[in-house]
């Protein structure tokens, strides 16, 4: 991956977590990361459309996984797509907490474990630093 697509990427997510929306200023854990949203695993290539800015947590969570279990239905439900959809379409905040609106929110919250007490106290930190998250 050349720079002039990374630089992109980083631009394009201004600089922010493109599941969890925390910034990199704000990451204690180590340099956001571009990852593929689909996996070459399953065929997922370099193209800009499949690359998204992520946090170390959310990559690591994510990993190659394209669905998850909806843990309120117990359906197979495909993860958030930052390319095809907005953040807003599917989440919402609730002070530290990151809430799925949909199914599709939902899911993707419960398995990137977007709310997991030391993701909740870092946010809550930051919140109470005054800080935009
Ligand atoms: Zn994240």
């Amino acid at each position: 991956m050349n720079k002039t697509i990374r630089q992109m990427v980083w631009e394009r997510a201004l600089g922010r977590c493109e599941y969890c929306l925390l910034q990199q200023t704000h990451e204690p854990l180590g340099p956001l990361q571009i990852k593929r949203i689909v996996a070459r695993q399953h065929q997922g290539d370099d193209d800009l459309v499949n690359l998204a800015l992520a946090c170390l947590l959310c990559n690591s969570h994510k990993g190659t996984n394209l669905t998850g279990l909806d843990p309120d239905s117990g359906n197979i439900t495909r993860l958030f797509p930052p390319r095809q959809n907005s953040w807003q379409d599917h989440f919402r905040r609730d002070g530290a907490f990151i809430i799925g609106g949909t199914a599709i929110g939902g899911t993707t919250v419960w398995l990137l474990q977007m709310n997991y007490v030391e993701r909740l106290e870092l946010r809550h930190f930051l919140l109470e630093k005054g800080e935009e998250l």
